[in-house]
């Protein structure tokens, strides 16, 4: 799988050769032609899209019966993740003085954040490769939930990347996962808002796939939105996390792996272990509540919507936070942030919004929307916010393949009701002139979709969302 994976981001020309050539020789829909036995093995495009989009909605642990939801027992955590989870975090040392971090207005323009000289992230368990050891203890879970209703209390100083962020005050930070690539170490800008009041912590993640460009100017807009006087609670925000996949206009990481696959990662693992081990343990631990922002991978786009585990009884709670947003059952993968981050305990949903490499304001306004409701709905913000639909819409999903490789012509657009039978699109055959109708096979909506190519048999191209009970009422 992964080295079918690595394939089709090199290899965009022989795809399109491969179309044409099985095409012409008239065996579309037969992937056992002459020349995949020469080949190594062909891989269908559909197989490859490694987002949410496809694989994992379609590998997802069907959506127990509503009535059953909330009595169901939370599933059990890995193992490992259960013991890292338990391992966190250690009692601040009283001795050890802590950095004031410097107050910035986040609405001036300002120099970026220094870098850390000692790395942040104290390995719970040695590395091996690890010389450089911190004696600093990992930062304490500061904030417990707030209660709205009350008098606002005061905030406390907000510990987090060996700084102390004073009540009523916002700045920028820098996480380092302390891993050189050719002898530079990246250095990724964390935004923190710590408010006045107390209340929950809520992160807001961007761009852990390089190329998905929406959630950083979500990120960016919410969290440059917050008055640190009247927030109650603390907002991180780190708006870049895969830096060297944004500058290369990429979704994975310079060792080409998915970073959104390897949490809550291994002090001494793979790069990407190593990475996802110490932005978890760096930042997401301080968390209650966590928004991973997404988009369609592999030119398919998505109607703004949430991914969550609908099983899981604090997770579909969490989603009643969400103004306007669809919101689609999916298990998770294992090594997804959202599911790590639920398995420690840290309310999380994935937010997808639109198409990797672009900035798309309406999918933009949707997901700012939305977190302004979230924080809203938790007592962070008062904004007087105007909610639209009185509760979120629940989806179980099915994806609608093309039976044959050719052009994608789609009839439909992204949000339309649609009809079982009813024609999505088409596929034309560029050389037989063929045309290949793509039904739907189920009453609902488009939330998804490929954006019109070329495909191959295989090729999911409809996310089709069933409308569903709302769990556990
Ligand atoms: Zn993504």
């Amino acid at each position: 799988m992964l080295f079918q994976r690595h394939l089709n981001r090199t290899t965009p020309t022989w795809f399109a050769c491969l179309v044409l050539s099985m095409t012409s020789a008239g065996a579309v829909a037969d992937n056992q032609n002459s020349e995949a036995d020469s080949e190594p093995p062909v891989p269908l495009v559909a197989q490859l899209a490694e987002d949410e989009s496809v694989e994992d909605v379609v590998q997802s642990e069907p959506r127990h019966d509503t009535k059953n939801a909330s009595s169901k027992a939370k599933k059990p955590a890995t193992p490992e993740t259960a013991k890292s989870a338990e391992a966190e975090p250690a009692a601040p040392n009283p001795k050890q003085p802590r950095k004031i971090a410097p107050n910035v207005d986040l609405k001036e323009v300002a120099p970026m954040p220094e870098p850390e000289p000692t790395p942040e992230t104290a390995p719970t368990d040695a590395a091996p490769t690890d010389t450089a050891t911190s004696e600093e203890p990992m930062a304490p879970e500061e904030s417990e939930p707030g209660v709205p209703e009350a008098e606002p209390i005061p905030s406390e100083t907000f510990s987090i990347l060996g700084k102390e962020v004073l009540p009523g005050t916002s700045t920028r930070l820098a996480w380092s996962p302390n891993i050189q690539i050719a002898g530079l170490s990246q250095i990724t800008p964390v935004l923190v808002v710590n408010g006045a009041h107390a209340g929950p912590t809520l992160c807001l993640t961007g761009a852990i796939h390089g190329d998905e460009l929406n959630g950083i100017e979500i990120v960016r807009r919410a969290m440059y939105d917050l008055d640190p006087a009247k927030l109650s609670g603390q907002v991180v925000g780190v708006p870049i996390v895969n830096l060297t996949g944004f500058q290369q206009g990429t979704r994975y990481l310079p060792d080409r792996r998915d970073l959104n696959r390897y949490f809550p990662g291994r002090p001494d693992g793979t790069l990407a272990d190593r990475i996802a081990h110490s932005l978890f343990n760096s930042v997401i631990r301080h968390c209650d509540m966590l928004v991973d922002i997404h988009t369609g991978s592999l030119k398919r786009t998505n109607l703004p919507q949430l991914r969550a585990d609908m099983n899981d009884p604090e997770v579909a709670e969490f989603t009643k936070g969400f103004d306007r947003m669809a919101v689609v059952h999916s298990s998770g993968s294992e090594g997804m942030l959202r599911t790590a981050a639920v398995n420690a305990g840290i309310r999380a949903v994935t937010l997808e919004a639109g198409e990797s490499l672009r900035i798309q304001e309406h999918q933009i306004k949707a997901g700012v929307n939305s977190l302004n409701s979230l924080m809203e709905k938790h007592g962070m913000i008062s904004r007087m916010f105007v909610w639209g639909d009185p509760q979120p819409v629940y989806y179980d999903s099915l994806w609608i393949r093309a039976q044959h490789g050719g052009i994608l012509f789609s009839e439909v657009a992204l949000g339309d009701r649609v009809s079982e039978g009813e024609i999505l699109g088409y596929v034309s055959d560029p050389i037989t002139n063929e045309q290949y109708p793509i039904r739907s096979n189920a009453n609902g909506r488009v939330i998804g979709m490929a954006v019109d190519q070329v495909v191959m048999a295989g090729f999911a191209a409809y996310h089709i969302g069933t409308e569903a009970e709302v769990p556990g009422e």
